[in-house]
């Protein structure tokens, strides 16, 4: 097991990636799965922020992490997130869904 911020090491070296954000995993899946089609929010945000060689600005992900003493008792990435939706607002999204592992409200369909 290697815990990391760098993505580009990780894509190098593994199988399977699990995406922590808030002191929770909010993401589980292949290395195949994540980098290609991450799901999401925050992971999203984050291959978004690598720099690459092909050129371009990488984006940020806005704000800062929750307290771990304070945090959020909706989903924990809430007030970072640009895709929120109303029930975000009101109960913390599950972990599982029907074809993986992803904890948000935009895969509530594939729970
Ligand atoms: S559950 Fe809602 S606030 Fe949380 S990551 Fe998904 S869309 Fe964003």
């Amino acid at each position: 097991m290697l815990i990391t911020h760098d993505l580009a090491v990780l894509s190098e070296i593994s199988d399977k990636i699990g995406i922590m954000y808030g002191g929770q995993m909010v993401e589980f899946g292949s290395s195949q799965e994540i980098y290609k089609n991450p799901k999401h929010p925050y992971t999203q945000g984050l291959l978004e922020s690598i720099p690459t060689l092909k050129g371009g600005t990488p984006k940020y992900i806005k704000g800062i992490p929750p307290s771990l003493l304070e945090a959020p008792t909706e989903c924990r990435f809430i007030d970072r997130c640009p895709l929120v939706v109303d029930k975000c607002k009101q109960v913390p999204p599950k972990f599982k869904t029907k074809t993986g592992y992803v904890r948000c409200w935009l895969y509530e369909d594939e729970k």
